[in-house]
């Protein structure tokens, strides 16, 4: 992409009212847009990097079975009286507005009634099970506090997964399972080595459950870090009966700030009693059918990858998410890096190129602000003699490729 077409442009400053460090880059770096406090919408590059993020995810979730819909935001009121929780005192963040007729119509804040709601036609026996249903849907939560940029929206996307199951240790599987898919997710969005699989409380649901909680001083959450197990333990549950129960030394275990990236949750018959979600066994006897739940945000990881992985001069993202590979600069040689950028796009390599009539200090600011994990340098001089610098943008040596040879270089990478 040229970056002369762009309709978005970098700037020095972010907005006054932005405390978040991840929203101060992306909005500076023309990666979102904010409407409001909580309210943030993606540009062409943030878009870019949102969607790759959501493809990693969709990949892991269709290795382990997943089947993707796409349920409603608007939402029937009468399925959520069933579970009782329509009430505004049993849950405090909905939001609501009114039909013509003035009954009630809330909006999305998750999903387990209506997609259990949805599964009962189609599950009727113990041949139609498991199954395992995910998609990525747009929540409204009224968040008290919206202080954490994209990590805590008003307005956010989730990937949210169901599993439906026959007995309980199918369930057991399945959850070790998408443990597994949710630790890959982690490693190659670039947070493996910081997110940690975490003991936590199950709310409403069940008694515990696992997050993923990343360290991050940004982060909302505190947590208790052995690291040489690579286990911790949430705050909210870390008494001596959970720490003994998972073998840990209260010595070993370390206090960290965290952010929530991902939760997985065993749901039992929560939501199936509830909504009369059952099967018939071989033996004909009605039983009900055992859920987990699944979640991620991909708008917080990737606010959650700004936060850890940023350094004083912009945002640095991983190879696997940034929204191009390389970051192509003309210095006054538009004519070679004309063709330049033409043989990397033929070749698939997914290039911005920066041909905007610009200083080079400022297209050098700019390159580091946006992050793109490769910079291409051509000058005047070094269009004459054939040579282009190459740079990671996570480190100070410049490498000198021959332009011809440039396609070639990052497709053996
Ligand atoms: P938190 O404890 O941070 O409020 P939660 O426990 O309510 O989050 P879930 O409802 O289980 O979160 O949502 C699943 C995932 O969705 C979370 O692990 C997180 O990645 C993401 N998520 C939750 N709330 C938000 C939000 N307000 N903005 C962006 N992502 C969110
Ligand atoms: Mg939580």
């Amino acid at each position: 992409m040229r970056q002369s077409q762009l309709f978005t442009k970098s700037r020095r400053e972010a907005p006054k009212d932005e405390e978040s460090l991840n929203a101060q880059l992306l909005i500076r770096a023309g990666y979102v847009h904010k409407e409001m406090a909580g309210v943030y919408s993606f540009l062409p590059l943030g878009l870019r990097t949102f969607e790759k993020i959501v493809g990693i995810i969709r990949e892991e979730m269709n290795a382990i079975g997943g089947q993707e819909v796409a349920l409603t935001a608007l939402q029937n009121p009468e399925i959520w009286k069933t579970t009782g929780r329509f009430d505004d005192i049993v849950v405090d963040n909905w939001f609501k507005t009114k039909l013509k007729n003035g009954s009630d119509l809330p909006l999305a804040f998750t999903h387990e009634e209506p997609m259990t709601f949805m599964m009962k036609p189609f599950i009727q026996s113990y041949r139609d099970l498991p199954k395992y249903v995910y998609q990525f849907q747009t929540k409204f939560r009224n968040e008290t506090r919206a202080k954490s940029g994209i990590m805590r929206g008003r307005e956010f996307m989730m990937k949210d997964l169901y599993s439906f199951s026959r007995t309980q240790s199918d369930l057991d599987a399945f959850y070790e399972q998408a443990a597994l898919a949710y630790e890959r997710i982690f490693e190659r969005v670039g947070i493996g080595a910081s997110t940690f699989k975490t003991f936590a409380s199950g709310g409403v649901f069940s008694k515990y459950s696992h997050e993923y909680q990343t360290i991050c001083d940004a982060g909302e959450d505190i947590i208790f870090v052995d690291e040489s197990k690579n286990i911790a333990i949430n705050q909210e549950v870390f008494t001596d009966e959970v720490i003994a129960a998972l073998g840990l030394e209260k010595e070993s275990l370390v206090r960290k700030k965290s952010i929530e990236v991902g939760n997985i949750f065993k749901l039992g018959t929560s939501f199936s009693d509830p909504l009369g979600l059952t099967y018939k066994d071989e033996d004909g006897e009605s039983k009900p059918v055992i859920m987990g739940c699944y979640g991620i945000g991909p708008g917080r990881l990737m606010g959650t990858i700004v936060e850890l992985l940023s350094d004083d001069k912009g945002i640095v993202w991983p190879e696997a998410i940034a929204p191009f590979r390389i970051h192509l600069l003309s210095l006054g040689a538009d004519e070679v890096t004309d063709g330049v950028y033409r043989t990397l796009t033929e070749a698939g390599i997914e290039t911005l190129y920066d041909d905007r009539d610009a200083r080079a200090g400022e297209k050098f600011a700019d390159s580091d602000l946006l992050g793109i994990p490769y910079r291409i340098v051509i000058g005047k001089r070094s269009a004459e003699s054939g040579q282009a610098e190459v740079k990671r943008r996570t480190g100070e040596d410049v490498e000198t490729v021959s332009i011809t040879e440039l396609s070639a270089y990052f497709q053996n990478r």
